[in-house]
């Protein structure tokens, strides 16, 4: 076991229906240490950016477009396995097929508007960390 940091976002649906406290609450329960936050209102060119790694898959448009939409929270949670866990916490991409008591089986109403993302290995959580936070930024 050892600590990590990894990159979790709450999206445009889940902050638009006001699901930012829950969220929040379901992080410390889960003991992560929140070391960086903020809202941001992603372009479509920083949506894009972000999500480089879908480009040309037939979702690459429709997901941009939904993760530029609206303000989303940034932040980077620290804590044992954090990228692991987080992704658990989460659970599948998909609500309909994530665990019972899972954020987006909770807050998602479809594979597309799944309420929130996390890094899936420790070089994606460098890149998606450096995409959103300064050095100075996180505490
Ligand atoms: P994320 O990267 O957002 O944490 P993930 O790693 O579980 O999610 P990815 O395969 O990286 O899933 O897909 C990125 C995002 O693209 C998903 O969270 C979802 O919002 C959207 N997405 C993925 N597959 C589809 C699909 N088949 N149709 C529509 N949207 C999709
Ligand atoms: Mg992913």
């Amino acid at each position: 076991m050892s600590i990590q940091r990894t990159l979790a976002l709450i999206k445009p649906d889940a902050v638009k229906a006001g699901h930012v406290g829950a969220i929040l609450g379901a992080i410390e329960k889960n003991e992560f240490r929140i070391v960086a936050m903020k809202l941001v209102h992603l372009t479509k060119k920083q949506a894009e950016g972000f999500y480089a790694v879908h480009r040309g898959k037939n979702f690459f448009t429709p997901l941009t477009d939904f993760m530029s939409a609206g303000p989303i929270v940034a932040m980077v949670l620290e804590r044992e396995e954090a990228i692991l866990k987080w992704r658990e916490v989460m659970g599948a991409t998909d609500p309909a097929k994530a665990a019972e008591g899972s954020l987006r089986r909770t807050f998602g109403t479809s594979i597309q508007y799944n309420a929130t993302h996390g890094s899936d290995a420790p070089e994606t959580a460098a890149f998606e960390t450096r995409y959103f936070f300064d050095e100075l930024e996180i505490c």
